[in-house]
């Protein structure tokens, strides 16, 4: 029911510092408290989210002391005591204990075991520094240093020459459509397995949406299907790089080669992946990211349309804000959206960006650490990540089980503290969808099995092996 941590720089502070600074350290430790400490070095109490929340909501300012605002009342232990004397004092709110020595110093601290969330941003790099700055800046709205860094740095990751920051990843879906002129009477083919807001986007330009499945071994929209489904209507193909896997580019590329059609990338859930050692969102004629709070990287809300193409880049551009003439001040030369994204987002963005290797990486040795832990688990199928020529990434750690115990093997972690997700719910099992939809009997059945487990900075081994527990208990 809890853990035991040590003590850093980031959990203790001074009575004689400000809330500011208090505010840096639990941005840094992520535990939202620190303990406070007097001039002797000896415990004084405590001070949470809360109270910064508190002081602030009262006519506070951060550059206060925190000394009135110090929580002296907080339980402590000693190391001595039993942990099963430790567990009783984890009441109402109380959620973190100080481990006091005899000389009053902070040794460590248990922290109460939290219901573990799918998903859950970690912003404890320079996130809050560079939003701190585009605010005292006052560059708050949608033009500022950091929408320009964000698109030249996010389009370079994605190997593409331009980036159009746009308010979320489902009009940047929708820029690109209307950039390519895709509009009604045409036809534009999506896949079956995916967020509904890939078709939503295509039936708000009016045009039709053509549903096809997906591949047995990837999940991802199948080439074969696509060909099947290709008419003299169709316009253009939306491949979605599906729980961090990318398509089969090749294939997808070569259809488009030949019927003459657009190909805008969904990439939503794959920043960062590979297809023959090239970035996703560099294939298509547009790649179109969100930066939505559970995605690889995030901005809260937000998305990005990357393209290497500088006549649809100036036109995704113009159309973002409001069809402006780029020569002439409110003179308005197509019918335009206003899709901008904050510079406070970007703020944020290029702080996620500057660490999205280490983001990978993690993300990968988490799954690796799931993927060691559950094989050889026969009710258990891991996401396959030997694809040839597919590097995918872990945006949440995808498993397959029995169709018929999938919502048993949730409802069980669910009691165990463990949040999870099912798999989208096919597009061609709605109503709103299904006239669009041509036969999908793999995504179907894919769709019944498949679960997102917690993909976040907490998971540790023994939330991994909860769920194998679980698992082998069949
Ligand atoms: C999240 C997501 C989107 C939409 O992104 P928003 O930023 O939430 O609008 C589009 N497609 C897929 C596959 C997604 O997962």
């Amino acid at each position: 029911m809890m853990n035991k941590y040590d003590i850093d720089e980031s959990l203790i502070g001074n009575s004689k510092d400000s809330l500011m600074t208090f505010m840096y350290k639990m941005n840094k430790n992520t535990n939202g408290i620190v303990f406070v400490l007097d001039e002797e070095g000896k415990f004084r109490g405590v001070i949470t989210d809360g109270d910064i929340k508190r002081a602030l909501m009262t006519g506070h300012t951060l550059n206060e002391m925190v000394e009135p605002f110090i929580n002296t009342a907080s339980i402590t232990v000693t190391a001595e005591e039993p942990e099963a004397s430790v567990e009783r004092k984890f009441a109402g709110k109380v959620c973190i204990i100080p481990i006091i020595d005899k000389e009053q110093k902070v040794v460590g601290f248990y922290k109460k075991k939290a219901s573990m969330p799918i998903a859950d941003p970690q912003l404890n790099g320079n996130e809050l520094n560079y939003l701190l700055d585009a605010f005292v800046s006052t560059w708050i709205s949608s033009s500022g240093y950091y929408i320009n860094r964000f698109e030249e740095d996010f389009s370079a990751f994605c190997d593409s020459q331009y980036g159009i920051a746009v308010s979320n990843g489902t009009v940047a879906l929708h820029l690109a459509l209307v950039a390519l002129g895709i509009k009604a009477g045409d036809e534009v083919i999506v896949p079956d397995l995916t967020f509904a807001a890939t078709i939503n986007a295509v039936l708000h330009t009016g045009a039709t949406p053509v549903i096809v499945d997906i591949e047995e071994n990837s999940w991802c929209i199948d080439p074969k299907e696509i060909e099947k489904a290709v008419t003299p209507r169709t316009k253009a193909i939306i491949p979605v790089h599906i729980y961090g896997q990318p398509c089969d580019m090749d294939a997808i590329c070569a259809i488009a080669k030949e019927h003459n059609l657009y190909i805008i990338e969904d990439c939503a859930e794959a920043h960062g992946a590979l297809y023959k050692g090239r970035k996703v969102g560099s294939f298509g004629d547009v790649g179109c990211f969100s930066f939505f709070g559970n995605k690889v990287i995030t901005t809260g809300e937000g998305g990005m349309c990357v393209t290497s193409s500088e006549e649809l880049s100036n036109l995704m551009r113009k159309l973002r804000d409001h069809g402006m003439s780029k020569e002439r001040r409110y003179y308005h030369e197509v019918v335009g959206y206003n899709y901008r994204m904050t510079n406070l987002q970007a703020a944020i963005g290029v702080g996620q960006l500057e660490k999205i290797d280490a983001i990978l990486n993690w993300r990968e040795e988490l799954e690796e650490k799931y993927r060691n832990m559950l094989a050889g688990i026969p009710s258990i199928t891991l996401q396959r990540k030997d694809l040839p020529e597919r590097k995918k990434v872990a945006w949440l750690v995808s498993i397959l089980v029995e169709a018929d115990k999938r919502d048993t093997f949730m409802a069980e972690m669910k009691q165990r503290g463990i949040d999870s997700r099912a798999f989208f719910i096919p597009l061609s099992q709605m109503d709103i969808y299904r006239p669009y939809a041509r036969e999908c009997k793999v995504s179907n059945q894919i769709s019944q099995m498949g679960i997102n487990l917690p993909t976040n900075y907490r998971v540790d081994e023994g939330i991994i092996r909860k769920i194998a527990e679980i698992a082998k208990a069949w």
